[in-house]
């Protein structure tokens, strides 16, 4: 074997206790001085170096901090601030920054979205008339200060041009290869700017080289990779990719580069394969990505090294970097403090600052000094245990799972018999008005959960607080003459925690915090047994709504995909079984619900298209197991039983098809901030099922004026069947206030009047 190394990819930026986090609220918030934060963050950062290095890490990367976002600081550090802010200066103040991420009085904040298929959300770089320059060599910065402060040879992390123009928007077809022409030179400087410091490695994140490639892509790379070769040709460049296996393997190994990284976890089968077919050239370096930087269990040490000595052997005499899958940014911080879990479940589990143990161990043994590192001792007796955890093997769990794979999911008659019964029973009137589930989680709504989980108050005092609750807003919505009323989930949290809470199978951390954008982090349920149904967890609040009104209350519950891509899941079981799972249990409290009474039941899933693979062509075995997931917590009740699904997205064209198949009688989707390109995809599709085009953005505190929603509601109706349109809200309504959101819900009333009496 060749040299085996060390080496990370980046680390989580928001510290064990969040104090990231906390810091710069505490500066937006005017707590702090701009210096302060500065100090405070520095300190962060120097901190998480001084650990890799301190656990034996031997490439550490740097650059990849920061005080927001990373795409923002390369967008900002090539001057790339949108027009509307009317920057104007050769240095970037941090106010600007942080706008550019959160809007100020002046100008809004620049979109944010989903990175790569990860639960992180980077700010979209603009791409305006203004050229670009160097305002700030950040990776520079980064590589002198660890080189300064702690004597550590970092690897400055850089995003790739390639892939910032992947993500970047303003820019056409056409003007990609304009724009690699300003950029490009930029990139030069940076890099010639580090080769002068003294800089050997540059970690250069291209992870879009795993989406699928096109001719003029290879083009624009090699034209990117060779300019750069050209003009540093001292520094040697990683090209980092990560999330699933790289498309044209054979190209990418061409690239005048001095290393590869490849991603053996999550692109695992297509990379070994590639590798078996090609080899791998000579002379350069291979990052292999073996420890799972996506999910938080212990490695199997034993199998990743067997993984690892194939690869090497594939690879030649060549050196080899051990590292993550990808960055840790993914996975919480620390495992120490988990007393809450179970010895068995927090031992098996491995969080950043555990996974850096991983790497040095398995490089350690690979090495081969002949003795076996403690670690994989330790590693052996942890996995069997878990392994032997009777959660993780209910058998009736199992095959019920199995046979909901193989057993077809239908409702017992197709919709247009179901909406005939469906129409008989309800009696709703043309366009029926509704909405998405919750109502605003006020200050006291909050503090009374805390009071009850603290113990301060007895389980019967917060009931009796719920249903207070409950009865206010009954009242309410009978008030503003809502069609199908909702109970308003004032008993939940968070739409996930909620659920995981109640059903077997699930796992809370206290601190298993990820940052989901900026400074907001989430703490995803862990998914670590079988997942089954223990007792009705809505039926309760549902039904006591139901007892104060005529009209029909929706049941609200947590569709079983939007569950799975919101947690950790446990890796020993594919996820369309563990979606099968999730899928029966609920399907219970639908059950549940309808033998309660309840005949309309919402089983949200705004988190299905999140998880669709990066490449297309996975796309359709996905989405086939997420579709049945549905049916099968559906598919059991009457046909006058009436299935509505919520989806907060508007990007819809792409999976009509597969959202159709869900057989929901009904679907309310977010639309309102893109109105016009939804209504226009119905153009060319219509839908054939009840559909309800949120009519009214609820992200914004501005109550809707009656007007605007007739208007839309007109233009709706050209294109849907008035037959089976309803009018809603956007989404849910708990991050707002009561004043407005009654407000809001009278318009939308009368507008719904409106369009009745116009038509
Ligand atoms: N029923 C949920 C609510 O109203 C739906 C939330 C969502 O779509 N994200 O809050
Ligand atoms: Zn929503």
């Amino acid at each position: 074997m060749g040299n085996i190394v060390s080496g990370n990819l980046g680390y989580p930026r928001i510290g064990g206790q969040r104090e990231w986090k906390k810091h710069i609220e505490a500066y937006w918030a005017g707590k702090i001085t701009e210096l302060e934060l500065h100090d405070r963050l520095t300190e962060i950062r120097l901190g998480h170096l001084r650990l890799q290095r301190d656990r034996g890490i031997d490439v550490i990367p740097v650059g990849d901090f920061t005080y927001y976002d990373h795409v923002l600081d390369t967008a900002t550090m090539f001057g790339l601030v949108p027009e509307r802010f009317h920057w104007n200066s050769d240095k970037l103040p941090l106010d600007l920054y942080f706008a550019i991420a959160r809007g100020n009085d002046l100008a809004t904040a620049s979109e944010m979205t989903k990175w790569f298929n990860t639960n992180y959300h980077y700010i979209v770089p603009e791409l305006g008339r203004r050229d670009p320059r160097v305002v700030v060599n950040r990776p520079l910065m980064a590589y002198l200060e660890a080189q300064q402060e702690l004597g550590v040879e970092g690897r400055p992390v850089m995003l790739g041009l390639f892939t910032l123009l992947k993500l970047s928007k303003g820019e056409t077809a056409g003007q990609v290869d304009d724009w690699i022409e300003k950029l490009l030179p930029l990139y030069v400087q940076v890099l010639r700017e580090l080769e002068a410091a003294g800089v050997v490695w540059v970690q250069m994140d291209e992870p879009a080289l795993v989406v699928s490639l096109t001719e003029e892509d290879v083009r624009r790379l090699g034209l990117i990779y060779w300019t750069i070769a050209r003009e540093v040709p001292g520094l040697r460049i990683m090209l980092q990719t990560y999330f699933d296996a790289v498309e044209r393997y054979d190209t990418l190994v061409e690239l005048p580069v001095q290393g590869l990284g490849l991603d053996f976890v999550h692109g695992r089968d297509g990379n070994l394969e590639a590798l078996r077919r090609n080899g791998f050239p000579a002379g350069k370096t291979l990052g292999a990505g073996l420890i799972d930087g996506r999910n938080i269990w212990r490695a199997d040490l034993d199998e990743t090294l067997s993984l690892l000595k194939e690869i090497s052997v594939l690879a030649g005499e060549t050196e080899l970097i051990v590292q993550p899958s990808c960055s840790l940014l993914h996975v919480p911080v620390s495992v120490a403090g988990e007393e809450r879990l179970s010895l068995v479940l927090r031992e098996a589990l491995a969080f950043a600052e555990q996974k850096l143990e991983e790497l040095t161990s398995l490089c350690e043994a690979a090495s081969g000094e002949g003795l076996e590192p403690a670690r994989f001792t330790e590693n052996r007796r942890a996995l069997a245990a878990l392994a032997a955890d009777p959660a993780r093997s209910r058998v009736a769990v199992r095959e019920a799972a199995a046979q909901a794979a193989v057993a077809p999911a239908e409702r017992a008659s197709e919709f247009a018999q179901r909406r005939l019964k469906q129409q008989a029973k309800w009696l709703l009137p043309f366009l029926p008005t509704t909405t998405i589930g919750s109502f605003p989680q006020t200050a006291e709504v909050r503090a009374a959960r805390q009071k009850w989980r603290k113990g301060e108050w007895s389980p019967e005092k917060y009931e009796e607080f719920i249903r207070e609750e409950i009865r206010k807003w009954v009242e309410i919505q009978e008030k503003l003459g809502l069609d199908v009323l909702v109970h308003g989930e004032f008993e939940r949290t968070d739409m996930v925690e909620f659920f995981g809470e109640k059903l077997p199978g699930f796992a809370f951390t206290l601190g298993g915090w990820v940052q989901s954008y900026g400074t907001r982090c989430v703490k995803p349920p862990v998914i670590y047994g079988d997942v089954e149904f223990a007792e009705p967890m809505t039926v309760n609040e549902t039904a006591y709504a139901q007892s104060l009104t005529a009209k029909p209350v929706k049941g609200m519950l947590t569709g079983p995909i939007t569950i799975l891509n919101w947690s950790f899941v446990r890796s020993d079981l594919s996820r369309e079984q563990v979606a099968y799972q999730i899928a029966l249990a609920l399907r219970k409290e639908v059950e549940a619900l309808e033998q309660a009474g309840i005949g309309m039941i919402q089983v949200d899933e705004p988190a299905l298209r999140e998880g669709l693979p990066l490449k297309r062509k996975d796309w359709s075995n996905y989405l086939d197991w997420a579709v049945k997931a549905f049916r099968v917590t559906t598919s059991s009740v009457l046909d006058t039983t009436q299935i509505h699904t919520h989806m907060c997205y508007c990007e819809f064209e792409d999976i009509l098809e597969e959202i159709r198949a869900l057989d929901a009688d009904v679907i309310s989707i977010e639309t309102s901030r893109s109105h016009g390109e939804l209504i226009h995809s119905f153009e060319k599709q219509t839908y054939p099922l009840g559909i309800g085009l949120g009519v009214y953005d609820i992200h914004s505190p501005r109550v809707p004026t009656k007007a605007e929603m007739v208007s839309m509601i007109e233009r709706a109706l050209q294109v849907l069947d008035p037959g089976l349109f309803w009018i809603n809200p956007d989404c849910g309504l708990k991050t707002r206030g009561q004043k407005e959101t009654v407000a809001s819900l009278r318009q939308m009333t009368a507008a719904a009047e409106q369009v009745r009496k116009n038509y």
